[in-house]
């Protein structure tokens, strides 16, 4: 796609999942990759063996540069560091992927309170605390730059027994409409993808087990849960030159869900 051979992309939570489809992707694009892990870096070994295989094939150079970065979304001096690493190893920054995301299921009322801030501290604060580091760096070096949030269906459907969680993408919503409007004039356009039900290591309780999955893919107009590889198409996409007038906005990517597969049939006269 246009406009990606050599911009350097930071993909947080990058070890599994839709990250390291992301990180797989751009880096087949031309983009140079870091890839944030929380703590143990086998994952993100794997992402970034799998990200060179497909850029790079059997040539051993393609130009393609890989990193890797530790770091937790939940801290801020993690953070800090971590957007301070990519600027200095790669010499600047173009791209973020906000994709670091965790769920815990847990009837509201019942809901320990450092559970729910923690929730609140990956997901929501830790895209913020990313996307502030990053459109500093953009704006000390005067660039325009590309900043993209995995956000989820749950933006817009509520979610019995995972309130942190929906409320935390609920937020990314106005956290990705606000930034964009507030930077669209030094060239920083802010999106975000909204996956539907995709098969990752988030969702192993339905995934792995064969009927529940029918049950899931019942609620989808596509009869069939996304993949990893899916979301990531549309992240290059909006990350590219070909998607150089939308900001602001986010893509629903999820096989008809947020169309409601209900309302399939006539339900009343
Ligand atoms: P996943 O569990 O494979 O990926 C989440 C990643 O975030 C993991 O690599 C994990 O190590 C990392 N992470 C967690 N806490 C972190 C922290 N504090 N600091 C840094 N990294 C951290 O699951 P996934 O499905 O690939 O999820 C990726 C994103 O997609 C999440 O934001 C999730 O909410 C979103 N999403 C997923 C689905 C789905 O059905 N899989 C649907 C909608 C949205």
């Amino acid at each position: 796609m246009k406009g990606l051979k050599g911009k350097n992309a930071l993909i947080t939570g990058a070890s599994s999942g839709i990250g390291q489809a992301i990180a797989i992707r751009l880096a087949e694009e031309g983009c140079n990759i870091a890839i944030n892990y929380r703590k143990s870096p086998e994952g993100a070994e794997e992402t970034e063996e799998l990200a060179m295989q497909t850029a790079c094939g059997q040539v051993e150079k393609c130009g393609v540069k890989s990193l890797l970065v530790k770091g937790d979304v939940s801290q801020e001096a993690d953070i800090i560091d971590m957007v301070n690493t990519v600027v200095e190893k790669f010499g600047s920054l173009d791209i973020l992927i906000n994709n670091a995301g965790i769920q815990k299921e847990c009837p509201s009322h019942e809901i320990a309170t450092q559970d729910f801030d923690n929730i609140l501290s990956v997901n929501l604060r830790g895209a913020f605390l990313c996307a502030r580091e990053t459109i500093k760096h953009f704006l000390s070096e005067k660039r325009s730059g590309i900043i993209i949030n995995i956000s989820s269906v749950h933006e817009i459907i509520p979610r019995p027994l995972y309130v942190s969680y929906s409320i935390s993408k609920g937020g990314m919503e106005n956290l990705t409409k606000t930034l964009a409007l507030e930077y669209a004039e030094q060239g920083i356009r802010v999106n975000a993808i909204a996956p539907g039900a995709t098969i990752t290591p988030i969702n192993k309780a339905w995934t792995d087990d064969p009927e529940k999955k029918v049950i899931v893919e019942s609620h989808i107009p596509m009869g069939r849960a996304g993949t990893a590889e899916e979301m990531a198409a549309a992240v290059a996409f909006l990350a590219s030159d070909e998607a150089a007038y939308i900001t602001g906005q986010t893509l629903f990517i999820d096989g008809g869900l947020t169309l409601y597969a209900d309302f399939r049939e006539p339900w009343s006269a």
